[in-house]
């Protein structure tokens, strides 16, 4: 359910309201809008209780909340979730360009990339220090020695740092270097993982599964939202179909789907969808043309000897002809970068 407070209700009004909800056993989550304040309740079982409280000083109305994902839905939200981090606006009018290699392999390599990326337009870098592999025989990632690395191109380029986080028990260690967590494909149904890095309150990324549907997905932001952290990016990065050409199949129809669904800023991650290098352009541009918020892509300065990834990586020339496209792109959709 959800509590609207008049337009003009006092802080007073809205703590108050707050504070009985809380007698109650329930938990709250208000949503301070430009004019009106909206104060989210979680635990639909006491329906009848809340519902008395519409009597109460600077109340407007209580309404239930029909979708299932009652926080990560537009229903309690209307207004697009903008997360403002180090001067960069994600879910804004600029389309944010997510870039830098799948996997950190040594300073030179990370700093290299980071300083390319950033030169041609990037504002966030990635780049795995924990890496979730099909085989436990392939290349686990360089864990702290990688985060170190992240963050000194980040101090170096003034990039923000996004990465992922595969254990609970790192949330904390990441949180000290990264500035948006990533949580991947694998572990978006990892509940223990999303409540902790809700608790984290650092915004998190999280990638839908390749066999989870779109409710799925916002499902699981909700675990992350419960926990008070209202930061959070959705990515489309492709699903399990029957096709085999490609390594996923991107459903491009998820970013409008989501948008009209969702507050939540959606990024598209079409490295990770096709597998391939050659099909990156033309699907972060149709990403774009679908209302995307932004774009993830894999670049590397030697694809041919990376450790991870390589045949859908981005060469630097490779990146620089994107961000041309992409500036164009976005500018025929009414976005900047
Ligand atoms: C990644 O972005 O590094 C990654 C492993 O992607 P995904 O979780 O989408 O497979
Ligand atoms: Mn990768």
């Amino acid at each position: 359910m959800i509590i609207v407070m008049r337009a003009g209700a006092s802080k007073e009004q809205v703590e108050t309201v707050i504070n009985k909800v809380h007698s109650f056993g329930l938990r709250t989550h208000p949503i301070y809008g430009v004019t009106k304040t909206v104060i989210g309740i979680v635990g639909d079982d006491k329906t009848r209780i809340v519902e008395k409280m519409q009597s109460m000083p600077g109340v407007e109305d209580i309404i239930p909340i029909l979708q299932p994902y009652k926080f990560a839905g537009r229903e309690a939200h209307p207004e697009n979730t903008v997360i403002e981090l180090g001067g960069v606006k994600i879910g804004g009018d600029s389309v944010v360009m997510m870039a830098g290699p799948c996997a950190v392999e040594s300073e030179a390599q990370l700093l290299d990339t980071a300083r390319y990326v950033k030169e041609k337009g990037a504002s966030i870098l990635r780049g795995g220090a924990y890496k979730p592999r099909t085989s436990p025989y392939s290349f686990q990632g360089l864990g702290e020695e990688a985060l170190k690395y992240l963050a000194k191109a980040r101090n170096e380029t003034g990039l923000l740092v996004i990465t992922e986080v595969t254990d609970p028990r790192n949330v904390e260690l990441v949180c000290r270097y990264a500035d948006i967590l990533q949580v991947g494909a694998r572990n978006m149904a990892n509940f223990v993982l999303l409540t902790e890095v809700g608790k984290s309150g650092h915004p998190v990324m999280l990638k839908r599964g390749p066999s989870s549907t779109v409710k799925d997905l916002l499902l699981a932001a909700e675990y992350v939202i419960i926990e008070g952290n209202r930061d959070i990016i959705l990515c489309e990065r492709g699903i399990t179909t029957f096709e085999t050409y490609t390594r996923n199949t991107l459903d491009l129809s998820a970013v409008p789907v989501i948008k009209n669904l969702s507050h939540l800023p959606v990024i598209v991650d079409p490295a990770h969808a096709t597998g391939r290098t050659s099909l990156v352009e033309p699907m972060a541009l149709a990403a774009i043309a679908a209302g995307a918020d932004g774009v993830m892509v894999e670049v590397h300065p030697d694809p041919d000897t990376a450790l991870c990834d390589g045949p859908q990586a981005l060469t630097f020339g490779e990146f620089d002809s994107l961000m041309t496209k992409v500036r164009s792109i976005a500018s025929i959709v009414g976005r900047s970068i």
